[in-house]
Parts: structure tokens; C-alpha cells; sequence
């Protein structure tokens, strides 16, 4: 640990999540990666994973970049807990639009302490969800496990329903909003062109109306299929 931060540096911070985010995807943390999520020149990178490294957050994984080692995972976890409470709260009791929060939420989440996150999310009853559909963690660093494929990877015919989206860009979520593409609806997979084609889907069941949309904003979108689509 570094013994001058007790609460670790917004950079840290953001390393740690998008570490985190590429193990969530399975996608190795590579230099080149973190620094596409980063949006920075891979050249800085290396100098910060020499030092996350240093402090017990990383530790080097063959073939595969870094990984976060327990440390590390307990830190990353406790910042997407602050970044997705906010992003709650502002939207449940604020008014903020989905695709307003996640700007607002990158910069709070810095300067929130555990203690007005904690509390943000007990005055909400604990949500388990933020507005994009992705889980938040606890205050004890349990997070629910996500391996939902995405709506890429539905075959024709099947019934789906919307999990989670991505959460980071603005237009994409007030184009997915609105054609009805949000957590909890149930989609009918009509059709699917070959070769990463569209994708022709019946948004909001067997009656709902035919959407087409591109692959790329399927790969997007986390269903889970069949039976598992029933439940809530
Ligand atoms: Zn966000």
C-alpha cells in the first residue's frame, strides 16, 4: 500500500477500474488496453503499472498483462460501488437521465468518502442495479457475477431479456431509450444477418414491435436467454 494515501489518487482510482473492467470482459489488462480505456498513450502506462505493481494492487499475469491480486480488487471494487451508487442516486432521486449520470458520476466518485455512499444507498433501500443495469457491489466488496452473453450472441428465434447495458456513452443511451432498449425488457430475436450483420429483434415480447439494429450495439447489450430471460 502506499503509506502517504489513505485514499488513494484519482489516477489509482482509475487505473484500478479499468483493470477491473477488462476482467470483468475477459479481454487480457494489457498496456495497450488500459490505455484505450484510459484514454492516454500507452508509453504512461507502464510507469503506472510498475507502481501499482509496488503497492500490492496488480501483480503480473503471463501472456495476459496484469491482473488485480486481492488488494487490488477490494480497492477497484469500492470505487465502481461509489461510481454506480451515484449514478443511482442520481437518476432514483435526482431526476438525472440515464445517459446523464455516468460524467457526473466519474467525477463524484472521486471526491465521495465510503460514509455518504453508504448512506446515499441505504436512503434507496440498497439497490442492486444501477441505472444501466450493472451490479453494485457492497460495502463488504461483494459483487453479483456477471457472464450474461450479450444480445450478439442470441441465436434466431430465441426470447431474451436486457440485463445490463454500457454505460459510457450519452447518445448510444438515448439511442438504445429511445427504440425501448433498457434493463428488464424481454426481446424475440427474429432474424440475424451473417457475417456481424443487423440484427432484426421484437422489442417488448411476442407482441412488441421489430427493431432492427446494428451488430457493434448488440455486443453491447447483456441478455440472458430463454428460462433465465423469465425471471426478474
Ligand atoms: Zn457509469
Amino acid at each position: 500500500m502506499p503509506p502517504e494515501t489513505p485514499s488513494l489518487s484519482r489516477s489509482v482510482e482509475d487505473y484500478l477500474k479499468a483493470i477491473y473492467s477488462l476482467s470483468e470482459t475477459g479481454e487480457p489488462a494489457s498496456t495497450s488496453s488500459i490505455a484505450q480505456i484510459l484514454d492516454i498513450q500507452p508509453a504512461s502506462v507502464s510507469g503506472m503499472i510498475k507502481r501499482l505493481a509496488e503497492w500490492g494492487f496488480v501483480e503480473h499475469a503471463p501472456y495476459r498483462g496484469v491482473k488485480l491480486t486481492a488488494t487490488g480488487t477490494r480497492e477497484a471494487l469500492r470505487i465502481i460501488r461509489r461510481h454506480r451508487v451515484l449514478e443511482t442516486y442520481l437518476s432514483q432521486r435526482l431526476g438525472y437521465s440515464w445517459d446523464d449520470v455516468h460524467e457526473e458520476a466519474e467525477r463524484l466518485e472521486h471526491a465521495a468518502s465510503d460514509e455518504l455512499i453508504d448512506r446515499m444507498a441505504a436512503a434507496m433501500e440498497n439497490p442492486r442495479h444501477d441505472p444501466h443495469g450493472a451490479p453494485i457491489p457492497s460495502s463488504s466488496g461483494e459483487v453479483e457475477v456477471r457472464n450474461h452473453p450479450t444480445l450478439a450472441e442470441v441465436a434466431a428465434g430465441e426470447r431474451a431479456r436486457i440485463r445490463a447495458v454500457r454505460d459510457e456513452d450519452p447518445e448510444r443511451l438515448r439511442y438504445m431509450e429511445a427504440r425501448g432498449l433498457m434493463p428488464g425488457v424481454i426481446l424475440v430475436l427474429e432474424a440475424r444477418a451473417p457475417f456481424s450483420g443487423p440484427i432484426t429483434i421484437r422489442v417488448g415480447g411476442d407482441e412488441g414491435t421489430l427493431q432492427t439494429i446494428g451488430f457493434d450495439l448488440a455486443r453491447r447489450i447483456w441478455v440472458s436467454i430463454g428460462e433465465e430471460s423469465a425471471q426478474e
